[in-house]
């Protein structure tokens, strides 16, 4: 069900973190985070230290908040966290991170092979070749995520590009408006900002 994409994305990237939180061996975290081993025992160890502490309630607020709207898109990973477990650190591979977001692996190739910043033109070009729809549409991509294609069957899939209805987008503004407001943070890239979206 396209509505409820936002929630479920989120609820895994929630249940790994939950899941780390609670000291799992070595060898649990290397056989079931086989894609982010690295990163994940490294974020295990931080929890250990009690650096993580504040972290399961933000994200189990925003959860509560994402649920209220139904997205069909998973709005950005709240940004306190994503700092906090260093996603943009740059300390672990690229892939490491890519995998823990749940980005498929054509989106996370393109993204090494290829310079590119944020939702392009060569995006918005495959969107314009699209057979006109009915009623005016906006592309929405989870912020931070950039996919192979804007068509990316895959991206699509799993909760982080949609083509939705224009009316969609009041709501998801709302809910980037309540995100901000619930869970303040100091990244200055993601301020009221946990979506792309692109009219079409
Ligand atoms: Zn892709």
């Amino acid at each position: 069900m396209q509505e409820a994409k936002g929630l479920l994305s989120l609820n895994r990237i929630y249940r790994i973190l939950k899941d780390l939180s609670i000291n799992p061996s070595t060898e649990s975290i290397n056989k079931k985070y086989r894609d982010f081993s690295t990163f994940a025992l490294r974020i295990s160890v931080m929890f250990a230290d009690d650096r993580l502490f504040d972290i399961i309630p933000r994200l189990e607020t925003q959860l509560e908040i994402v649920r209220k709207y139904a997205p069909g898109v998973r709005p950005a990973l709240d940004p306190y966290t994503s700092s906090q477990i260093g996603v943009f650190s740059k300390i672990d591979p690229d892939a490491e991170i890519g995998h823990f977001l749940d980005y498929p692996d054509c989106c996370i190739k393109s993204f090494s092979e290829k310079t590119r910043y944020g939702i392009d033109k060569s995006h918005i070009e495959e969107l314009m070749k699209l057979p006109r729809q009915k009623g005016e549409k906006i592309f929405v991509a989870t912020a931070g995520f950039i996919p192979c294609s804007a068509l990316c069957k895959k991206a699509r899939a799993r909760g982080l590009v949609a083509i939705l209805n224009r009316s969609e987008e009041e709501n998801l503004k709302s809910l980037e408006g309540e995100l901000s407001m619930a869970l303040p943070h100091f990244h200055p890239e993601y301020q009221n900002h946990y979506y792309e979206i692109k009219r079409i």
